[in-house]
């Protein structure tokens, strides 16, 4: 049983609830966030192991609420995965300048998102 979980910040439906699919499929707990508001309170209640970023959200932005999260010595640990849908080369490096961990372009593939997010914590081994 896996207890890990995960919140997903998304303000897109279709795209929050396809990666809330994958991810209980998978077996995590998963929490959901429409802005960086939303986030950052249910962060404050329950940290999640990993939060799933998009990086165009109203408001603050993934890129500004990842900066946010990773200054701060009670959510620095928390692992972030950008979901970007700038699949331009320069993002990849905006991203993890930031301080997100790694990143999944959008349209969202189910397969890489589900192996991402074991990757990243920990669960499996990196493919070659
Ligand atoms: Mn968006």
């Amino acid at each position: 049983m896996n207890e890990k979980s995960i919140l997903v910040v998304e303000d897109n439906p279709t795209n929050l609830k396809l990666a809330c699919d994958v991810l209980e499929w998978s077996g995590y707990k998963v929490l959901q966030a429409g802005d960086a508001e939303q986030a950052l309170k249910l962060i404050d209640q329950t940290p999640p192991d990993l939060i799933l970023m998009d990086i165009g959200l109203p408001g603050m932005d993934g890129l500004a609420l990842t900066r946010k999260l990773k200054a701060a010595d009670g959510t620095k640990d928390i692992r972030i995965i950008a979901l970007t849908a700038y699949a331009m080369k320069g993002d990849e490096q905006k991203v993890l300048d930031a301080g997100c961990d790694g990143y999944i372009s959008k349209p969202i593939d189910t397969r890489v998102l589900a192996a991402h997010v074991a990757v990243c914590l920990g669960e499996a081994e990196e493919k070659p």
